[in-house]
C-alpha cells in the first residue's frame, strides 16, 4: 500500500485532504482511483488507513480514515548521525540511505577538514534534502520522518544537550590498535539514544577527536579498511543498529 507523510493542517478528525503535489502524484502518476486505499501518515507514530475519494475533475483529492494503528518500523533506539558536510552526491547518498536503515536524526556539520563552507548552505538545499528524507521514509515504510538539523560546527555538535540517557561515539581510523572493537562497546549499551560522528573526506584532526573524547564520546575503529565518508555513514549506523538486533 502506498504510503504518504502529511503534516497535521491535513487531518480534519477522520477526513484527510491530500496537497496538491501529492494529489497530482496519486490521481496521475499513481493512476489510483475512487475507493483505492493509501497509507496516511502524520509523524506522530500513527499510521492510517485511507479511502480516497477523488472529485470528478480529478483534481482534487479527500479521503477517509478507516483505521489507525501505530507504525510498528521505527527502531527503539534514537540514532543521531553527525557526518562532516561534504559533496551533494555524498549528502543525499546519507540522507536516503540512512532514512532506509532507521536513522532518526541527521546533523551535519562543518569542521576543520570540510570542503564546503557555512555560506554555500542555501534554503532550497535544506527543502530538497527533506524532500529526498521524506521519499526515502515512505518508500522504506518508516513510522516516523528522520529529523534534518541545518548544518552546524562541529565543536556545537559536541555540546548540543539532550535529555536522553545517550551513547556518543566518534568513528576514528586512525583509532589505536587497542581501541575498544565496536561490539565490546555496544555490549555495554543500555542508553535510549546513540550519537554517532562520522567526520568528512580528510578526517577529523587529532585535536577535533581529543575535544570528542573530552566531551564524553567514545573512540570506535570501523576495522582496519578506511572507509570513504559515505560508506562509513551508513556502515557505522547500520552496525550499531545489527547489533542492538534492529537489523
Ligand atoms: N583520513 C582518512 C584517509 O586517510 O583517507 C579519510 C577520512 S575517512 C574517508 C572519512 C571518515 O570515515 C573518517 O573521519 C571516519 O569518521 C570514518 N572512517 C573511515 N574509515 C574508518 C575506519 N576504518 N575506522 C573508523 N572510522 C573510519
Amino acid at each position: 500500500m502506498h504510503r504518504f507523510f502529511l503534516t497535521p493542517e491535513f487531518l480534519h478528525g477522520l477526513q484527510v485532504t491530500f496537497p496538491q503535489e501529492i494529489a497530482h502524484q496519486i490521481i496521475r502518476v499513481l493512476r489510483l482511483r475512487e475507493g483505492d486505499k493509501v497509507a496516511v501518515l502524520d509523524n506522530s507514530g500513527l499510521i492510517h488507513q485511507v479511502r480516497l475519494s477523488i472529485d470528478p475533475a480529478e483534481v482534487s483529492l479527500t479521503g477517509t480514515i478507516l483505521e489507525t494503528k501505530h507504525a510498528s518500523t521505527e527502531p527503539k533506539t534514537h540514532i543521531s548521525l553527525y557526518f562532516g558536510l561534504s559533496s551533494r552526491e555524498k549528502i543525499e547518498w546519507i540522507l536516503q540511505k540512512g532514512t532506509e536503515i532507521g536513522i532518526s536524526a541527521f546533523i551535519p556539520f562543518y569542521s576543520s577538514r570540510t570542503r564546503v563552507k557555512p555560506e554555500s548552505f542555501t534554503t532550497k538545499k535544506m527543502e530538497r534534502w527533506e524532500r529526498i528524507i521524506r521519499e526515502a521514509a515512505e518508500q522504506s515504510g518508516r513510522g516516523r520522518l528522520p529529523a534534518l538539523h541545518p548544518p552546524q560546527d562541529f565543536v556545537n555538535c559536541l555540546s548540543i544537550e539532550d535529555s536522553r540517557p545517550r551513547l556518543r561515539m566518534i568513528a576514528w581510523e586512525a583509532a589505536q590498535e587497542g581501541s575498544e572493537p565496536l561490539a565490546e562497546v555496544l555490549k555495554r549499551f543500555n542508553e535510549t539514544s546513540a550519537d554517532l560522528f562520522v567526520g568528512p573526506e580528510g578526517g577529523f584532526s587529532e585535536d577535533e577527536v581529543d575535544l570528542a573524547c573530552a566531551t564524553g564520546c567514545q573512540v570506535v575503529s570501523l576495522g582496519k579498511r578506511i572507509l570513504r565518508m559515505e560508506t562509513a555513514a551508513i556502515i557505522f549506523p547500520a552496525l550499531v543498529l545489527y547489533q542492538l538486533g534492529e537489523m
